[in-house]
């Protein structure tokens, strides 16, 4: 074994840097170290497709802590070490250059790695995901030369990308293979709200559009064709659909899973001292009538990282959190709180044309979840509401004048 630490954490992203976080101010006072494959210090995802991108915010301004945090508290950072194999009987994982390091306890931290497109063209030059700080700069680098961007994937990152690329002075189009954006995440009425607010900034949002390959000169790209034999000319491409879970060592190791790795409330996965938290942790979400589910999000990468550091500190705690998160595009903060996942109804509360309003999903008469657009009073009383999936009747949500924390009662 090259080293050994008591706590080792795989991948440095929001999940894996919570983890850490939470240890240390639980009086941790074990060796703790965090393994991940990017080069960086660990750093916040969302602003890659937004201040990041529009050149607004600089790298430094992205550290979740300086580096002087972590050396205080003696987290040892391995950067740009991959991690392709657990040994959980051994209780150690080998690195991608043969390297092993032995763990007390380990926490999987690995988020996931964009899903990519299977067409023709689909690795050309210019065509480029949004996970990590190399992505974006890679796509920075083009994007001054560029004038045509297609964006394939009507989900947050691929509107967010087409927003600022958009206020970049880009032709951007966007392809959405459903028959509206945000489909997977969203009632109709944000979905048709978000279309119309992108097509009058001048976005050509293509709906049902499908890509049929990436068109190039040989190496780099020069435009997509779709099914119906239309080429759209792009000196750049975004693909925004979704990703896969990086779970495959866990899985080879013989940890129960598929779409992420299985965890119980506590985040543990089915290997003896092997914690899963954040983007690839498959777990049972009382928000989601206790179905399983991975939720992409800020807020459920803190809450598991700090569930799963406590369990390692023997206090006796489950992962309840409220899912919440948000999206910036253009001068539009939307705020999500709760899933809504299998609603059967919305209340429309405000007005979309005054670009302030929230949606309100409802199942059998109970308040599961809320977007809210340039409404963060709605948002933050909602929270109570969903917390207490509580019965509201339809007036009432839909009255502006009527704040939704009177609707709480008991
Ligand atoms: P990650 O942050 O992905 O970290 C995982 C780390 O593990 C990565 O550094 C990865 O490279 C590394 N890794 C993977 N495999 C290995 C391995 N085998 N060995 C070593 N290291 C490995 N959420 C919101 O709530 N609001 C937003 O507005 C928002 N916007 C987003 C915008 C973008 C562009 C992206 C990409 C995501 C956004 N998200 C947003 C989602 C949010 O960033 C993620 O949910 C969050 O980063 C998940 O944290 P994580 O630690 O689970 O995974």
């Amino acid at each position: 074994m090259d080293s050994r630490f008591d706590v080792l954490i795989v991948g440095s992203g929001h999940a894996g840097a919570q983890a850490a976080i939470a240890l240390r101010q639980g009086k941790f006072d074990g060796t703790i170290a965090i393994v991940g494959d990017e080069p960086e210090l660990p750093y916040e995802r969302p602003p890659l497709s937004k201040e990041y991108l529009a050149g607004d915010k600089p790298f430094e301004r992205l550290l979740i802590r300086p580096a002087a945090f972590w050396a205080e508290r003696a987290v040892a950072m391995l950067p740009g070490r991959r991690v392709v194999a657990v040994d959980a009987a051994a209780r150690a994982v080998t690195l991608e250059d043969g390297g092993t390091i032995g763990y007390g306890e380990l926490i999987w931290a690995a988020g996931g790695a964009p899903r990519r497109l299977v067409c023709a063209g689909h690795d050309l030059a210019g065509v480029h995901t949004v996970r990590n700080r190399a992505d974006v700069d890679r796509m920075m680098a083009e994007l001054p030369a560029a004038r045509y961007a297609v964006v394939i994937g009507g989900g947050y990152i691929g509107l967010e990308a087409a927003a600022v690329m958009t206020k970049l002075g880009k032709h951007v189009r966007l392809l959405e293979a459903l028959d509206r954006v945000l489909a997977r995440v969203a009632g109709e009425p944000l979905s048709r709200f978000y279309e119309a607010e992108h097509r009058a900034h001048g976005v050509d949002v293509r709906l049902g559009a499908m890509v049929s390959c990436i068109e190039g000169d040989g190496s780099r790209v020069t435009g997509v064709r779709l099914a119906d034999g239309e080429l759209l000319p792009a000196d750049l491409v975004v693909v925004g659909i979704g990703i896969v879970p990086a779970v495959e060592p866990l899985l080879a190791a013989g940890a129960v899973g598929g779409n992420g790795v299985s965890v119980d409330g506590q985040c543990r996965t089915t290997l003896p001292h092997v914690f899963a938290v954040g983007d690839c942790a498959l777990h049972a979400n009382r928000f989601a009538e206790g179905a399983d589910v991975r939720i992409e999000s800020v807020q459920n990468a803190n809450d598991q990282a700090s569930v799963a550091s406590k369990t390692i500190l023997g206090q006796a705690v489950a992962y309840y959190a409220v899912p919440w998160f948000w999206s910036n595009q253009y001068d539009l903060k939307l705020q999500t709180v709760g899933l809504s996942t299998g609603f059967d109804a919305t209340v429309l509360r405000g007005d979309p044309g005054a670009r302030s309003f929230s949606v309100v999903y409802l199942k059998q008469g109970r308040v599961i979840a809320l977007d809210c657009v340039n409404a963060t009073k709605d948002f933050v009383q909602g929270r109570k509401l969903v917390l207490e999936r509580v019965v509201a009747e339809v007036a009432p949500l839909a009255d502006v004048a009527r704040p939704l924390a009177g609707l709480v009662r008991g």
